[in-house]
């Protein structure tokens, strides 16, 4: 693969920082321009060589790009794409990492209009609960898995090109309708974030929260690790995905009643064998199995 003329990245933090940075070691990206609303991370990116030059808006940065990678927030995906359709190169390549698909490529069809088919919905399977360009780090994607979601109007060479960038940043890549994607990441992702931010609130509110936290040990630090996750990205995700989250969690609400009623009922059997269901299924759970789905 030959080294691009010029790769943009708009929102330089944890997401887009990592990338950057995988991108400029592998060789794939020549310079690599950089814009975010926050002049800070730019200027901390800029010091730790994930990009070269800092772009005064998103149109300086994307005006030359071969590749534009937005890494914003996934409700501010719509405004920054926008402004990329504006500047963008006839050839260019636009690819976004938001953590959901279906919203995010109807507002793309709307925004880049006949530069849609060289948008690619992608979504890296990869995160740290800190975010920044600060948490950036080189080999965040080595070995990550990342799902690409191209539509029927999406061109194959954009999302060959996309794929190749992800490989390049040490990522393996599979592909997943927009709607799976979301269904899937529902249940397996937001639901259980969901799920941790209610319980650990909710034992925070309690006037007694402070004894409670004092005991806490093992099982609630593996349960709640992910309710430290970054407000803002958390609320767009849950919003972005809302229907789909909310059937999920009406699936949990059914087994969760269905629980309570074998403990009311006192019925051992019934606890043991949901129990052991859950217990059988969490033991042959490999991580990123069963998502080559190409
Ligand atoms: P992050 O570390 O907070 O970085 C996002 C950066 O974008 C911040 O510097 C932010 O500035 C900036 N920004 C926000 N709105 C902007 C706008 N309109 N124009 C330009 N810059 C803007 O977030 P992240 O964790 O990298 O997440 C970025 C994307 O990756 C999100 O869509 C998220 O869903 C997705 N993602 C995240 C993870 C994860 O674990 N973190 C995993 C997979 C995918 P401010 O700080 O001023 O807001």
């Amino acid at each position: 693969m030959r080294r691009l003329r010029k790769v943009a990245v708009i929102g330089v933090g944890l997401i887009g920082g990592s990338l950057a940075l995988a991108l400029r070691r592998a060789g794939f990206a020549g310079p690599v321009a950089g814009f975010d609303r926050d002049r800070g991370a730019l200027e901390r990116a800029v010091a730790l060589h994930a990009i070269d030059e800092i772009a005064e808006s998103v149109s300086e940065a994307t005006r030359g790009a071969e590749l534009v990678v937005v890494a914003v927030p996934v409700r501010a995906i719509g405004s920054v794409l926008h402004d990329v359709g504006l500047a963008l190169d006839a050839k260019a390549v636009v690819t976004d990492v938001g953590s959901t698909k279906a919203e995010v490529v109807e507002i793309a069809r709307h925004e880049l209009r006949e530069r849609f088919p060289r948008f690619v919905p992608g979504h890296p399977i990869a995160g740290r609960e800190s975010s920044g360009i600060e948490a950036a780090t080189l080999d965040l994607f080595k070995g990550a898995r990342v799902v690409l979601t191209p539509v029927a109007e999406t061109e194959l060479k954009a999302t060959d090109f996309v794929r190749a960038a992800w490989e390049a940043a040490g990522a393996r890549v599979s592909t997943l309708s927009a709607v799976d994607h979301d269904r899937i990441f529902a249940a397996v992702s937001h639901l259980p974030h969901f799920l941790s931010f209610a319980l650990v609130s909710e034992i925070a509110s309690r006037p007694d929260s402070a004894d409670l936290f004092s005991f806490a040990a093992g099982g609630f630090r593996d349960f709640t690790r992910i309710a430290a996750g970054d407000p803002a990205m958390w609320r767009d995700v849950l919003l972005a995905n809302r229907e789909q989250v909310l059937q999920q969690s009406q699936a949990f609400r059914a087994a969760l009643s269905q629980l309570e009623a074998s403990m009311s009922a006192g019925d051992s059997q019934a606890l043991e064998d949901a129990i052991a269901a859950a217990s059988a299924a969490r033991a042959r759970w490999q991580p990123g199995a069963g998502l080559s789905l190409d």
